[in-house]
Formats: C-alpha cells, sequence, structure tokens
C-alpha cells in the first residue's frame, strides 16, 4: 500500500511527442467560469472537503461512462485496465493525486469541461447567486449546488488534469492555477505519466490546506464518500 501506484509503468499507446501538437495552449476562462473562480477561491466556505465528494463523483461518472459504451464497443476495455478509483497522498509535498480509469477527456472536451460551464449543477448554482441578496451566501449556496471540478480549487493553488480517451492515441494536460483567468493544455510528453486511459487529477493544495495531504484524514473522508460508488476506491500514500 505504499507508493506502490507511482512504482507501476503502464504501457500506453500514447506517442510521448507529436510535432503536430503545439506544446502548451492558454485559453481563457469562460467569464462565468471566472467569476465561480474568484468566488471559490476568495470564499470563507468552511466545508472545503467537499472537493473530495466532487471529485470521487466525477471519476465514478467517467467510470460508468466508460463501461456503458464498452457494452457496444467492447474494444474500449481491450487494454484489461480495471474500472477502479485510484487517490495518493503526498503529505511531505502536499499533493493528493486522484486518478481513475473511466473515458478521459480529448482536447475539445478539455476546452469545453473545464473551461466552460457546461454543466447544469454549476448553472444552477450561479443563477441562484445571483437570485441570493444576502452577503455571505455564496458560502452557503457553494455546499447546496456543489460546484463540481471547480471545488478544486477550495483546496488547491494549481491543478493538472492529466486525461486519455480510450478512443484516441493521445494523452492531453489541463494546468489551472487559483487567481489566474487563463489555463492551458499540451500534450502529455513524459513517459512515466503515461496511462492507458482516464483521468488523473493533482492538487498541489494551499499552504493551510496541506492537512488533506495526510492519507487518515483522506481515508476517513473515502470511506464516506464511497457507499455510494460502484467502484472500488484504492488509496495509496508516498513513502516517506
Ligand atoms: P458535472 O459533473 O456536474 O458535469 P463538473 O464540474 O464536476 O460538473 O465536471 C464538468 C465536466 O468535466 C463533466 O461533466 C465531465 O464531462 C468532465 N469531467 C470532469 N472530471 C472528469 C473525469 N474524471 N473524467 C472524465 N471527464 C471528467
Ligand atoms: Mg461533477
Amino acid at each position: 500500500r505504499n507508493g506502490m501506484f507511482l512504482g507501476n509503468r503502464y504501457e500506453s499507446t500514447a506517442a510521448a511527442s507529436d510535432a503536430s501538437d503545439p506544446p502548451a495552449e492558454k485559453y481563457e476562462y469562460q467569464a462565468e467560469v471566472s467569476r465561480l473562480m474568484d468566488l471559490i477561491v476568495n470564499s470563507l466556505y468552511s466545508n472545503k472537503e467537499v472537493f473530495l465528494r466532487e471529485l470521487i463523483s466525477n471519476a465514478s461518472d467517467a467510470l460508468d461512462k466508460l463501461r456503458f459504451l464498452s457494452v457496444t464497443e467492447p474494444d474500449l476495455l481491450k487494454d484489461g485496465v480495471d474500472l477502479d478509483i485510484r487517490i495518493q497522498t503526498d503529505k511531505d509535498n502536499g499533493i493528493v493525486t486522484i486518478t481513475d480509469s473511466g473515458i478521459g477527456m480529448n482536447r475539445q472536451e478539455l476546452v469545453d469541461c473545464l473551461g466552460t460551464i457546461a454543466q447544469s449543477g454549476t448553472a444552477k448554482f450561479l443563477k441562484a447567486l445571483k437570485e441570493s441578496k444576502d452577503a455571505g451566501s455564496d458560502s452557503n449556496l457553494i455546499g447546496q449546488f456543489g460546484v463540481g471540478f471547480y471545488s478544486s480549487f477550495l483546496v488547491a493553488d494549481r491543478v493538472v488534469v492529466s486525461t486519455k480517451s480510450p478512443k484516441s492515441d493521445k494523452q492531453y494536460v489541463w494546468e489551472g492555477e487559483a487567481n489566474s483567468s487563463a489555463y492551458t493544455i499540451r500534450q502529455e510528453t513524459d513517459p512515466e505519466k503515461l496511462i492507458p486511459r482516464g483521468t488523473r487529477l493533482t492538487l498541489y493544495l494551499k499552504r493551510d490546506e496541506k492537512g488533506f495531504a495526510h492519507p487518515e484524514r483522506i481515508e476517513k473522508l473515502v470511506k464516506n464518500y464511497s457507499q455510494f460508488v460502484s467502484f472500488p476506491i484504492y488509496t495509496w500514500q508516498e513513502k516517506g
């Protein structure tokens, strides 16, 4: 259970580099996303642990999508990789990594999903925010609606998403920072970081939130959430 996951290197068909793909492209967030990120980054919302519930739920959705598609396209699972979720903690460096072997995202999906407000929950959040008059209500609303992927920025000041669709031979990396109006996307070129399929989120925790990289803390939260998830969730810790 100690650092085994990092030791495993997967064979992958992803090309290590491709001259046709520019090294790193910068994208501006949609205006609503910028607003939402500002709110999240600056909010006094105290229940920050909800980030893990949101990210586990995204991982579970991604695995569900792949399982569903594989009924008609069994080849999608031909890499033989299990459908599961792995959460790794590195408390010395304040890093939490959440990996799923689900459907992943291609470059366009990264832009559509992690740069705009495409999802209904977050759109409802912004609508409710507009309609609410009380100061400080943004905190209540974050808890009530959930802010999906962007909840990563409740605890992290840098988020890296490395992802590969089983339908593509390329793996892409999305990188965003709290307090920035832009994010970047590039192709993954580090052979040690290639995954057979799915998504790996790396959260570089804020100085005050590094406690979330303690394995006991993560394991306790995972225990609470995992009862709603139909895929195995493994937790690992980086060897100290
Ligand atoms: P929601 O889950 O309500 O759609 P999120 O903000 O949590 O909203 O996620 C936005 C979108 O980003 C998801 O709908 C999905 O398309 C994509 N996404 C997020 N996490 C993952 C993941 N682990 N694997 C694949 N796609 C993901
Ligand atoms: Mg979600």
